[in-house]
């Protein structure tokens, strides 16, 4: 199905019937699988014969979970996780081994922050952060035992952006896997590989999902990177469950309509807020305004859902505004159908020290936004309330 388009390969790639001639794919809640014979069962322990064993290893719905979202990234092959973490933590381990080094953006999820410093630190693989979008700063980083980069780009809440195609030349010069998180873009607006990453990693808990259910997450690469990570998730456990993965799956189905609608509620409201006395600078990659806007414009097809802004008052302001709301759920989540509100600076970014938060640009009055598939003009007008 590689020349079909990308929608078309949202609805149809990855689907094979039971006998059933079911239309909807099947959920394979199973355990185990049972061989016809022993001579079946000693070849596909072998691998002479392919096929399920257990489902640690493999499952049919997990797989076309799978199939799908490699059919969109335009990867060769990929493992689906329990969750986000699970996949960054089994790219990490089945790719490194004590003495590597990695570098990574200063600018990621909060859990990938701790992950790196408390766990993976403790294999004696060592780490060094630069800022996302300073090109010289990677390439400055980089010693002799350095295996891999690490990021998300755009960031979250800022939306700052790094420039894939330039910094994969530099990772591919001094043979280095450039791996990016695309959770907040998903592949409906961004696709790392096409833009010299290696490695695409998915938190599909947030838009794939779409709708809050259910933890998952995904690695995409080459098959022979993709074989190393699923034998560590196929060792260790942290195999996605086919109940996940159906949730996961039918979210594909309609990705790319949903990340438009986010993507033009957040336009519209980040165009509002950019217009109100109240509001001292708005950080969203669609407005013309953020220094980023013209490469974001290049490396993305779309500006995604999350929007932050800075209100005049500081912390006293920013928390009346997100009490004041009633539509938007007071949470650090992303990614869902119902738009959240979040303070960065007491939560997600709480464990700053104060230089710190102001070297990373989260100050007291900023506050996030991950806009829903509400009617845009309903979370206008609750914003309004709280400014
Ligand atoms: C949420 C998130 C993760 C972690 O994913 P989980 O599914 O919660 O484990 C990783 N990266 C990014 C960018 C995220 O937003």
């Amino acid at each position: 199905m590689t020349t079909l388009n990308f929608d078309t390969k949202a609805i149809r790639e990855g689907y094979r019937t039971t006998g059933e001639q079911e239309h909807s794919e099947a959920i394979f809640m199973t355990s185990s699988f049972v061989f016809n014979s022993a001579e079946q069962a000693a070849n596909r322990f072998s691998k002479e014969e392919p096929g399920n064993i257990y489902a640690r290893f493999t499952n049919p719905t997990v797989d076309a979970f799978e199939r799908k979202l490699a059919a969109l990234e335009g990867a060769q092959a990929c493992v689906a996780t329990a969750s986000g973490m699970a996949a960054i933590f089994a790219t990490l381990m089945a790719l490194l081994k004590s003495g590597d080094h990695i570098i990574a953006s200063r600018n990621m999820f909060g859990t990938t922050i701790v992950l790196l410093n408390t766990i993976v630190t403790k294999f004696n693989i060592s780490i060094s952060y630069v800022d996302l979008s300073d090109l010289s700063a990677w390439e400055a980083a980089i010693n002799d035992k350095t295996k891999l980069f690490l990021l998300e780009t755009p960031s979250n809440p800022l939306g700052q952006v790094v420039d894939m195609s330039a910094l994969s030349k530099i990772s591919k010069a001094h043979d280095i896997l450039l791996a990016v998180d695309n959770a907040v873009l998903t592949p409906a607006l961004q696709k790392p590989l096409d833009l010299g990453a290696d490695i695409v990693i998915h938190s599909a808990t947030k838009y794939i999902d779409g709708q809050g259910r259910c933890l998952a997450g995904a690695v995409l690469a080459t098959e022979d990177i993709i074989e190393q990570v699923h034998g560590f998730v196929r060792a260790t456990g942290p195999s996605l469950s086919a109940f996940n993965a159906w949730i996961v799956l039918k979210g594909l189905d309609t990705l790319s309509l949903r990340m438009k609608a986010h993507s033009d509620n957040a336009m519209k409201l980040a165009t509002w807020l950019e217009q109100q006395t109240t509001v001292e600078k708005v950080h969203y990659l669609g407005l013309e305004s953020h220094a980023h806007h013209q490469l974001a414009k290049h490396q993305q097809s779309g500006f995604g859902g999350i929007v932050s802004f800075e209100i005049k008052g500081g912390r006293e302001a920013a928390f009346k505004l997100v009490n004041a709301t009633e539509i938007f759920s007071i949470t650090a989540n992303l990614g869902d159908t119902k738009s959240t509100i979040t303070h960065p600076s007491s939560t997600t970014h709480g464990r700053l020290t104060d230089e710190e938060k102001s070297s990373a640009n989260i100050s007291e009055g900023l506050i996030r936004l991950s806009i829903g598939l509400e009617d845009v003009n309903d979370l206008i007008a609750d914003i309004n309330k709280g400014l």
